[in-house]
């Protein structure tokens, strides 16, 4: 990935914006009025709501909210060290090292330890406030949702990341609605994409599910001396991989086994931050046997132990021997979209639960998006302008924006002011593309 990184994207916000000067001047000194002005515009700033300062910045932005980068840290397994940060700035000692950036996210990180807003993007202001997508969302819902979607959802409910890994990631399920609920968590259903002109890693290859013959013959047991054992990585006998390339993408419904491969992935899933881990050895150290019951109960960790975990296991779709064929996901042009400019696929599809796109305007030409609802996005490569605001590919201080309902839904246009195709990810929440397509291969 040509990342150019810039300073602006990790220097603390102290660094960006320095303390200004409170110290209170001498008596005698006598203010002009431009001083005056200032002064009462500064305190005019502080007494502004979360809300105003959301509805100043919405006005100001024609409804594309640009966003800071959020990183975040994982102990898992290390880095990919693609994400076009300084080399220094990816080992974060007892956090581990910042393998993944989070985008447009009003999810918490839940990290052992880490600061308190991990995870959640903050608006890019220009002034001292400091206010979070998830406060923006809280107290203007209306605004950045539309009235409609914001009566029949509490907030955009999508989660999406690239995912920077330097090796494959142990193997792991997320919850289904009936277990997240038991410990007032959110399920977890997730798709990948992997963009094209990136290092692949030492592992492309990602695990799904198990052996057929395990779901028909109804053999669950046979993982459960893994999870006992906590020692090894041979789980993975049980369970067959696939080959990562690039452009391509799997959907991974929640209850699903998966160890995701070294491809740099852009993910869009669920607004959660729930798993176990099945896989003890991993990347060459066995990983805290918490992890496989993080988001477990005690009351069921007591009366079950390991074997209430594979109850997350959705036995028929994990040994389905058609597993490839019904979540694999590929670029799929929408034929509706061609205009001289450019031309956007689906690559998020297959679920009502969140849905993607990705958008090419070739150089110097424009195209006129028109979408259903907000949306966020990622510059991939390319620069250029949406509805005005401009985005740079490759530029973690420039990258991301969220499109509010208004703006989104009528029509905008997008310039490509380079000399490169200008690539978009477009990242929808829940119910917004009612339109998406299905693989509509039934379970065998
Ligand atoms: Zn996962």
């Amino acid at each position: 990935m040509d990342v150019r990184p810039r300073d602006r994207a990790w220097m603390s916000r102290a660094e960006r914006w320095p303390e200004r000067e409170t110290a209170e001047p001498e008596t005698l000194y006598r203010f002009t009025a431009h001083e005056r002005t200032i002064m009462t515009q500064k305190n005019q700033a502080a007494s502004l709501t979360v809300r105003d300062v959301v509805s100043n910045a919405l006005t100001a932005c024609n409804g594309v909210l640009p966003l800071e980068p959020a990183w975040v840290a994982r102990e898992l397994a290390p880095a990919g060290r693609r994400l076009g940060l300084p080399e220094d700035r990816y080992d974060v000692g007892a956090r581990g090292e910042i393998c993944e950036r989070w985008l447009a996210s009003t999810t918490r990180a839940d990290n052992r330890v880490g600061p308190a807003d991990e995870g959640l993007s903050y608006l890019a202001l220009e002034g001292d406030r400091r206010i979070t997508l998830r406060e923006a969302v809280d107290c203007a819902g209306r605004e950045i949702m539309g009235t409609r979607y914001a009566a029949t959802h509490s907030g955009l409910g999508r989660l999406a990341k690239i995912f920077d890994y330097g090796a494959r990631l142990p193997y792991h399920i997320h919850p289904r609605a009936e277990h997240a609920s038991l410990v007032g968590r959110n399920p977890k259903e997730e798709a990948y994409f992997y963009p094209p002109g990136v290092d692949m890693g030492p592992h492309p290859e990602t695990f799904f599910g198990v052996h057929p013959s395990i779901a028909d013959e109804h053999r669950y047991d046979v993982l459960l001396p893994y999870l006992v054992d906590w020692n090894s990585d041979l789980i993975l006998r049980h369970s067959r991989a696939y080959f990562l390339i690039p452009e391509d993408g799997f959907h991974v419904p929640a209850g699903v086994l998966h160890a995701p491969g070294s491809a740099l992935t852009i993910e869009l899933q669920e607004d959660s931050d729930t798993s176990a881990m099945f896989q003890a050895l991993n990347a060459g150290r066995v990983i805290s046997k918490e992890l496989l019951f993080k988001d477990v109960r005690p009351e069921d960790r007591k009366r079950l132990g390991e074997r209430f975990l594979l109850e997350w296991v959705d036995w028929p779709v994990n040994g389905d021997p058609y597993l490839y064929e019904r979540f694999h996901l590929g670029p799929r042009l929408i034929e509706s979209s061609v205009q001289p400019g450019g031309e956007e696929h689906w690559i998020y599809y297959n679920t009502p639960k969140f849905s993607g796109k990705k958008l090419t305007v070739r150089p110097a030409m424009s195209y006129v998006s028109v979408e259903k609802g907000v949306y966020s996005v990622l510059a991939w490569r390319g620069s250029g302008t949406i509805a005005g605001q401009q985005v740079r590919g490759g530029d973690p201080s420039g990258d991301e924006v969220l499109v509010v309902h208004d703006r989104a839904t009528t029509p905008h246009t997008v310039v490509n002011t380079g000399s490169e195709d200008l690539v978009l990810f477009k990242f929808f929440g829940p119910d917004v593309n009612p339109d998406v397509p299905y693989i509509g291969r039934a379970l065998a």
